[in-house]
């Protein structure tokens, strides 16, 4: 796959004005849901109507989705609204029961974007297709993994291509539902600057409170779209309860949106400089979660030493440390001085949750 511009013509094509907005329920889920959510939607910055069809589930038991007659409600609701209308496809069954209703836009999940086999049937299925087909990032935070996937769909003919970022799922737990890991995002825009990038916050998060600012994020990194999980009820939905927002939400939400853009000069100063700084904001709060995370080890090992009575400095292994420290921080660039405040910080706040659990 080469660096082509062509590869953003679709979005002119349309006349999208940026960012391009994709909204919609997590799941189809009656008649009356998707027109009541297709018609608040018509008529402000959404141009693309989403709903889940079949639902790729982590465990049996839940909602696997309303199937083939959704596809039905969607036509009505394109019919109605004018609204674009996009669907998930995982299989060649899916992709030929939308392409059967007219659906403008398949986008593949992160759960299918794993398995290479299942993309090269999707993207034979799809050959010479001219519907716009967009790849969700693979759950796992692997950026070849997601441009293999993306080279088979372009290899297959397939023109109106774009892609995803969804955060990607951790075992530990994070504030995210997905980790974003920006950098993979950032490295996949360096290596295809031409590839349109939308980003999904709904799935990044989890949970609706923190859309708004993860949006702002992708904005300033020059994200070409969002697309945002919308139900009119949101908290009774089928699916994805926590994260979806009302059509009023996403209407304020766009509001207070700060859309950058691309063009001049002093704002590509801005661009590169929030693009920066969203990536200085993103390593800070990681670093914050892994100081907290030690700390509660650190409490682990005071409730430890309490259970054997065993004094809470231990001088020779903390100067072990230290040393090693200072040589590794060297390595990575960092003066020693640095290297040894900053430990001795961190050892400071260690002890005092230490003492906290010998109390
Ligand atoms: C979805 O968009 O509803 C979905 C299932 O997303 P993902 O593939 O990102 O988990
Ligand atoms: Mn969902």
């Amino acid at each position: 796959m080469e660096n082509n511009k062509n590869m953003r013509a679709w979005l002119d094509d349309f006349k999208l004005s940026h960012p391009l907005v994709i909204a919609g329920p997590c799941s189809a889920e009656t008649e009356d849901q998707v027109l009541a959510i297709a018609n608040e939607l018509k008529n402000s910055d959404v141009s693309i109507f989403r709903a889940g069809i079949w639902k790729p589930r982590t465990r049996p038991g839940g909602f696997e989705g309303i199937g083939e007659t959704g596809l039905k409600w969607l036509q009505k609701a394109k019919a109605e609204t004018g609204l674009l209308m996009a669907v998930e496809v995982a299989n060649v069954s899916h992709v030929k029961m939308a392409l059967e209703h007219d659906i403008d836009v398949l986008w593949i999940g992160a759960r299918t974007a794993v398995n290479p086999f299942a993309i090269q049937e999707i993207a034979d299925a799809l050959k010479d297709t001219d519907k716009i087909v967009l790849l969700k990032n693979p759950v796992n935070p692997d950026l070849s993994l997601w441009l293999g996937g993306l080279e088979r769909l372009y290899n297959a003919g397939i023109k109106k291509l774009g892609v995803i970022h969804r955060g990607f799922s951790t075992y530990e737990k994070s504030k995210y539902r997905n980790n974003p890991e920006w950098q993979i995002a950032i490295d996949l825009q360096n290596r295809f600057p031409d590839i349109p990038i939308i980003c999904d916050p709904s799935h990044i998060a989890g949970k609706r409170d923190m859309i708004q600012e993860i949006s702002q994020q992708a904005l300033d990194l020059n994200f070409d779209g969002l697309i945002i999980e919308t139900h009119i009820d949101p908290d009774h939905a089928w699916s994805d309860a926590a994260q979806q927002v009302t059509p009023d939400t996403l209407k304020q939400i766009f509001k207070d949106l700060r859309v950058r853009k691309e063009t001049d000069e002093a704002d590509d100063f801005n661009n590169r400089m929030n693009k920066l700084r969203t990536q200085i904001d993103d390593l800070d709060a990681k670093l914050l979660e892994i100081l907290g995370k030690r700390m509660k080890i650190a409490e682990k090992i005071g409730t430890l030493k309490k259970e054997k009575n065993v004094a809470i400095l231990q001088s020779s292994r903390w100067h072990e440390i230290l040393g090693k420290m200072v040589l590794e921080g060297e390595e990575k660039g960092l003066s020693e001085e640095f290297v040894l405040k900053l430990f001795k910080a961190i050892h400071q706040e260690s002890i005092s949750h230490q003492e906290k659990v010998m109390r």
